[in-house]
């Protein structure tokens, strides 16, 4: 008897909605954790993986020697290597595809490399529209290395003292 009561009483004072008034007044006021995105972006970690680059030497020599080492570790067998041998007995790819259909951004690639030339950077806005969209190529993935390689090596830099 004394719960209907109180059920009753609490009915007609609309003591449910003023306590949900009470917290969305609280929230109000407090510091906003959402942002607008896209004008505004979240802090990103030195160790973010997005998507792939393949780097170059500043003289301009690719970085990969074509060990295939991120071909073997990769798990979802995204990475297709085919490599040669060039007139000075150096191995370099002749294909480096990456299919980011497959890729589940583990990072093994970069992990594996012995001389940094795949690495994730930290682009996440990209799409393709149709599935052959996102298979990277070589050249597709050296243009993405050139372009952000200032960011890639800084990143680098920041996170050599715990590879
Ligand atoms: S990030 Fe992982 S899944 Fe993607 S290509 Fe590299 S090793 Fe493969
Ligand atoms: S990107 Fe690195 S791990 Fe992969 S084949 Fe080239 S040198 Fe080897």
């Amino acid at each position: 008897m004394r719960k209907l009561v109180s059920n009753i009483s609490k009915s007609l004072s609309l003591y449910e909605l003023l306590k949900g008034m009470k917290l969305t007044l609280s929230y109000f006021f407090a510091k906003k954790v959402t942002i607008q995105y896209p004008e505004q972006k979240t802090p990103q970690s030195p160790r973010f993986r997005g998507l792939h680059a393949l780097r170059r030497y500043p003289n301009g020599e690719e970085r990969c020697i074509a060990c295939k080492l991120c071909e073997a570790v990769c798990p979802a067998m995204a990475i297709t290597i085919e490599s040669e041998l060039r007139e000075d007995n150096s191995r370099r790819t002749t294909r480096y595809d990456i299919d980011l259909t497959k890729c589940i951004f583990c990072g093994f690639c970069e992990e594996s490399c012995p001389v940094d030339s795949i690495v994730e950077t930290r682009i996440f806005e990209y799409h393709g529209e149709e599935r052959g969209d996102l298979l990277y190529t070589k050249d597709m993935l050296l243009d993405v290395g050139k372009k952000y390689e200032k960011q890639i090596a800084k990143d680098r830099q920041q996170e050599a003292k715990y590879r």
